[in-house]
């Protein structure tokens, strides 16, 4: 392409495609362990050089070895203004190529979607974030605020090695930012041809893994025994496991169960939502446990022969609270748990939550509503965690804002971490102009 494009974003939205597939390209697959992740240096070197074509200077971190990541910022036009931080992360969860259609590192373009790991989840908003800001530096627009561009390492594996790493280390970098943007919001559900919902993260569920240990009397499997720990253990996990924690309706999904009602012309009883949340496809399992707090037992650990009865018993349990719920999430658990078993967190980390209003909201209404007549923006509750854990501890309001106009019969919920992730093309170049409105507006 030369160097004259006829319309301003023309050639943001012809580059992202090819930005994004070479994105999928690098593999930054993250296991949880530096020894076998890969990509991270790779991928904040290749954004450093897509920054640095267009003139935009930026500085590479790295927690361990390897682990990358990469700030810039972009000058805003009023330096009274506070800047406002637009965050993706680079790293991806592991992908079996044999279960895919096409390999995940291909990033192949094919029936009009970019195929791979990290498609959605978020080399697309880290690819939209790239052409957005590289179409600004070559036709000199320049954003009110300050924008601070974060592309962060280790996101799959809770940020230790990336958000929460810069955000303890580094905490200058995002000095006076009010706001950010970034996962898990701003895709559409179409409730009708005139009318799509989009759903803007304003809040997240806390972090509470747990190790269980029951003990017990040791002894002869073949021996009568009213003291074993693996039953005790077992008792206390079917309890966890089979129980459902009552509804619990926060501000965000009161709002969201609101717009759902309104849009669907149905009634939603706040006791059971489950029924009416039904109708909006898979992504209602993610909502559905947005509305409670939630413990699932993950994993189970006792004895080393059949017949030796063993004096402890060992299991894990993953659970969620909701905002505000954390010390009754605990008073709930307890009485699961019951007598005779110890309880101790592996991780813990707090709820997020902020309120869907404001300029900032004001001006995502307004671009999702420029770009799309039919749109209804709409605050959820993200039921999984993201780095906005690491940036609120700033005092950073977070939202789930990378806009994708999406078609009616995807999937869109199975395609995080799922096999054959992918994304269209026409939703990429949708969120370039939402993103360009919002990012000038805000
Ligand atoms: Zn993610």
């Amino acid at each position: 392409m030369d160097d004259a494009p006829a319309e301003p974003l023309d050639r943001a939205q012809a580059e992202v495609a090819e930005l994004l597939s070479d994105l999928i390209r690098i593999d930054t697959t993250n296991t949880g362990d530096t020894a076998t992740g890969k990509g991270e240096r790779v991928a904040a070197e290749w954004v450093a050089g897509k920054l640095d074509e267009v003139g935009i200077g930026s500085q590479i971190f790295e927690s361990e070895r390897g682990r990358a990541s990469l700030v810039a910022r972009i000058p805003g036009t009023d330096p009274s203004r506070p800047p406002l931080l637009v965050h993706g992360h680079l790293d991806v969860v592991p992908a079996d190529p044999s279960e895919w259609s096409v390999h995940p590192f291909s990033g192949e373009e094919r029936d009009g979607y970019i195929w791979g790991r990290g498609a959605v989840d978020m080399k697309d908003m880290d690819a939209m974030t790239l052409a957005l800001v590289r179409d600004w530096a070559r036709t000199g627009v320049r954003p009110e605020r300050d924008i601070v561009l974060a592309y962060l390492a280790d996101e799959e594996a809770g940020g230790t090695l990336g958000a929460r790493w810069i955000v303890d280390t580094h905490p200058d970098l995002f000095a006076d930012c009010t706001e950010a943007i970034s996962e898990v919001g701003g895709f559409s559900i179409t409730v009708r041809d005139d009318l799509r919902l989009y759903l803007v993260q304003t809040a997240e569920k806390g972090l509470a893994w747990m190790r269980l240990t029951a003990s017990g009397r040791p002894g002869h499997g073949s021996f009568v025994h009213d003291d074993n720990a693996v039953t005790r253990l077992c008792e206390a996990v079917a309890r966890i496991g089979s129980t459902r924690l009552p509804t619990v309706l926060t501000p965000p999904m009161r709002a969201f169960l609101d717009a759902v009602s309104e849009a669907y012309g149905v009634e939603i009883d706040p006791d059971e939502p489950e029924e009416s949340l039904a109708r909006l496809g898979s992504i209602s399992r993610m909502i559905g446990a947005a509305l409670r707090n939630t413990a699932n037992p993950t994993m189970l650990d006792a004895g080393y022969k059949t017949n030796v009865i063993p004096g402890t018993a060992s299991a894990t349990v993953d659970g969620r609270f909701l905002h505000g719920q954390e010390a009754e999430f605990e008073r709930q658990l307890a009485g699961l748990i019951g007598e005779g078993i110890q309880q101790e967190w592996i991780v813990h980390d707090q709820a997020v939550e902020t309120t869907f209003d404001g300029p900032v909201v004001d001006a995502m209404v307004a671009a999702l509503k420029s770009e799309d007549a039919g749109a209804r923006p709409v605050p959820f509750t993200m039921s999984g965690g993201t780095d906005a854990k690491s940036f609120e501890r700033l005092g950073i309001r977070c939202f789930g804002f990378s806009p994708l106009r999406l078609p009616p019969e995807l999937d869109f919920a199975a395609l995080f971490h799922g096999i054959d992730e992918r994304v269209p093309v026409e939703s990429l170049r949708f969120g370039i102009r939402v993103l360009d409105r919002f990012l000038r507006s805000a």
